[in-house]
């Protein structure tokens, strides 16, 4: 992936999903955008103590850059959860996403702008260039225990018709294992659920371990049969490049969100 600009947005672009040639895509930094300190500047996350106002101008912001309507850009209301949201038909009720307690969203509709706000979060990206179908995941721990990749291919396979071996992935700037110490209720989560974590961690004193979320998203989308040249990792800490991205560990709490977006075109 590789840093670039579009209009009045820096971004992360992912180079296996553009090469497809159907969508636009990519992962925020914090440049440019209206908020103040410490939400300066992109913040694209409402469920911050940021004014609304500035939010709003922000996502409306993202949105024109890419030629896409402020009004068919949808984020909804993330809880950490494993609910996804489908959009599949050509006039829905945009006002309405944005309350929805979901952690994904999937369209094959054209010019619809999906997006998932994260500081540390993994944020995902899925294209099918085949069945012309797009998704966004928001994977924190919670979401990733539910395992959430697993439940956005397997929604694109039943939905769609999608076939795994054809599904390009991006997985964009999160927490890195350098930064991002958990302890046991973490790990006892993942375990419960059946997600394999060991390999994505390593023991960082006792009870702690320093954990790849990132690392651990792209086994589960390998595990759901996606192949290995078709997954692209960003492979930056947030919390490490403070010049570029929100961070909710490193900033306490007070700190915007960045957001991986997609949309066909
Ligand atoms: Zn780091």
């Amino acid at each position: 992936m590789e840093f670039t600009r579009k209009a009045n947005i820096h971004y992360l672009e992912p180079e296996l999903l553009r090469g497809a040639n159907i969508s636009v895509q990519g992962f925020t930094t914090r440049h440019e955008g209206v908020s103040r300190a410490p939400y300066n500047s992109l913040n694209l996350g409402l469920n911050t103590f940021d004014s609304p106002h500035s939010v709003q101008g922000n996502r409306s912001l993202l949105a024109r850059s890419f030629g896409a309507k402020a009004e068919k850009f949808v984020m909804v209301s993330q809880c950490h959860g494993s609910d996804i949201l489908v959009i599949d038909e050509p006039n829905p009720d945009y006002a309405h996403f944005h309350k929805l307690e979901c952690d994904g969203i999937i369209t094959n509709q054209p010019r619809v702008m999906i997006a998932v706000g994260v500081a540390d979060c993994v944020p995902l990206l899925l294209l099918d260039p085949v069945k012309r179908v797009v998704a966004v995941l928001h994977a924190g721990w919670k979401g990733s225990a539910a395992n959430i990749a697993a439940k956005g291919v397997e929604s694109l396979v039943k939905l769609f018709g999608s076939d795994r071996s054809r599904i390009l992935a991006a997985i964009g700037p999160a927490i890195g294992p350098c930064c991002y110490e958990v302890d046991k209720p973490v790990c006892d989560a993942f375990s419960a659920n059946g997600v394999d974590w060991a390999e994505s961690a390593s023991e960082s004193g006792a009870g702690k371990w320093k954990l790849d979320l990132a690392g651990l998203n792209r086994a589960q989308l390998l595990d759901s049969g996606l192949s290995n040249e078709n997954i692209e990792s960003a492979d930056t800490c947030v919390s490490c490049d403070h010049d570029r991205f929100f961070s909710y560990r490193r900033d306490g709490g007070e700190t915007g969100r960045q957001a991986g977006f997609i949309m066909l075109s």
